[in-house]
């Protein structure tokens, strides 16, 4: 079994709403290796249907962002709280968040980032276990106890939030740009040629 597929979850019945408003389990993607874990709160419409986290108009945001600091999508892990689409798409329930937690854990264990990026208010509040302030806390770096294990955590806010209030952009690049050079992944000419190379 690869180490990708070794994250993967395959069957799970644990959250019965969610079982009922599925169509698929919607796991991680990007390495197993990542140096930078993204996490968000559930899947979408659109994850459900494709069954990849953060596509559509926020993983356009989302990519948008690591374009700009010179990455591509495929050299980050994103991931989610919990990985079945919840119906409405409401908030997933604290039971919901609890049964998948354990996934999320063995996930981020198994993958050892340097850094995790917490992408809005649920997958905020639920590493950090605490109430968070996510636009006024955006870019702010804490330690959090997850699991087993003391990872550092960058706080951002959610990449819909940016498609419905403009002036959450820049704090949204910000937070993204402050994470790259924390996990030393930034590419700082952005794989582009300036003229000096002429
Ligand atoms: S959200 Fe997680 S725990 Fe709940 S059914 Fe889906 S995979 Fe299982």
């Amino acid at each position: 079994m690869s180490q990708m597929e070794d994250l993967c979850v395959t069957d799970c019945e644990r959250c019965p709403a969610l079982v009922d408003s599925r169509s698929r389990i919607v796991n991680g993607v990007g390495p197993g290796d990542a140096d930078l874990v993204f996490v968000g709160e559930a899947p979408g419409a659109q994850e459900d249907e494709r069954g990849e986290p953060f596509v559509g108009r926020s993983g356009d945001v989302l990519n948008d962002a690591l374009r700009d600091v010179g990455l591509a999508r495929a050299d980050v892990r994103i991931t989610n709280c919990v990985r079945c689409r919840p119906p409405e798409n409401r908030n997933p329930t604290s039971d919901e968040l609890d049964n998948c937690e354990g996934y999320l854990q063995t996930e981020l264990d198994r993958i050892d980032p340097e850094l995790v990026v917490t992408l809005g208010k649920v997958p905020s509040e639920r590493l950090l276990d605490r109430s968070v302030a996510v636009t006024e806390e955006a870019g702010d770096v804490v330690d959090a106890r997850i699991g087993d294990s003391s990872r550092r955590v960058l706080i951002s806010v959610h990449p819909a939030a940016t498609l419905y209030d403009r002036s959450q952009r820049e704090t949204f690049t910000d937070a993204i740009a402050r994470a790259a050079d924390l996990a030393g992944v930034r590419e700082t000419d952005g794989g582009q040629t300036s003229l000096g190379d002429y």
